[in-house]
């Protein structure tokens, strides 16, 4: 069945209690310490252990280790961490793409605590409902498919537009990606996209057949030439004929 496509609007809000949540933890690591690879470092015994991102999260949510915080569903803290995973994970998945979140980020090789505190620090001050529609009581997860209007456009006069969906329900809305650093990802992904697209025979330069699908459904504008789906239409000697390609 195809998914309707709407548009929503989102208020302008952030959760108080996330944001809150989210600079008690970059607190916690900073003063108790950070690991990857697993929730707690329990090598030392102590009731307040270095912890990854998200073991942090339980440390606020909680008060203390448990064995797994992403399933301590009868502890009264449980909303209050699942919200900010929650949180955490629609901005990670906003500024890095679609396979991060607030596991991944944390045992990504390399990384730093720093990078994890200004991560915390950036979520926890970034209005998330201007950027990812929200529905059924949690953000919408953000889908592979991009649009972008004319690559040949200045960077900030191109409409970039994302599909998301709703993970209780099903429901799909297309949003306008504003975030600069989404903005980026959204494009590059887009090129990526353009640039492996498979097209029609007989071969011919993408961006130049009306009749391959590839041509049709990608902008391959360059600062030289427009494609197919930019093309100036200056066939006035054609006649007046309306209707022509959308
Ligand atoms: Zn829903
Ligand atoms: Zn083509
Ligand atoms: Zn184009």
């Amino acid at each position: 069945m195809q998914p309707t496509q709407n548009t929503i609007a989102i208020p302008a809000t952030t959760d108080p209690d996330v944001a809150q949540t989210l600079r008690d933890t970059a607190l916690y690591l900073n003063r108790h310490g950070w690991n990857q690879g697993e929730y707690y470092d329990a090598r030392n015994g102590l009731f307040t252990p270095p912890a990854c991102l998200v073991g942090a999260i339980g440390m606020v949510c909680y008060g203390g280790p448990v064995d797994a915080p992403a399933l301590n569903y009868d502890d009264p803290g449980f909303g209050a961490f699942e919200a900010a995973v929650r949180y955490l994970n629609a901005f990670l998945r906003l500024r890095h793409g679609l396979a991060m979140d607030a596991y991944a980020f944390n045992d990504t090789r390399g990384r730093t605590l720093d990078e994890v505190l200004a991560v915390l620090d950036t979520a926890a001050g970034f209005d998330l409902r201007a950027h990812v529609p929200w529905h059924c009581g949690r953000f919408m997860q953000p889908d592979i498919d991009v649009q972008v209007d004319c690559l040949a456009l200045p960077e900030a006069e191109r409409f970039v537009s994302a599909w998301h969906v709703c993970p209780e329900c099903g429901y799909t809305a297309t949003v306008e990606v504003t975030d600069p650093a989404a903005r980026k990802l959204a494009v590059d992904g887009y090129r990526d996209l353009a640039e492996i697209a498979v097209h029609d025979d007989p071969k011919h330069t993408p961006g130049t057949s009306d009749a391959c699908e590839a041509c049709d459904l990608y902008c391959y504008c360059t600062a030289e030439s427009a494609c197919i789906n930019h093309v100036e239409d200056d066939t006035d000697t054609a006649g007046t004929a309306m209707g022509g390609a959308e």
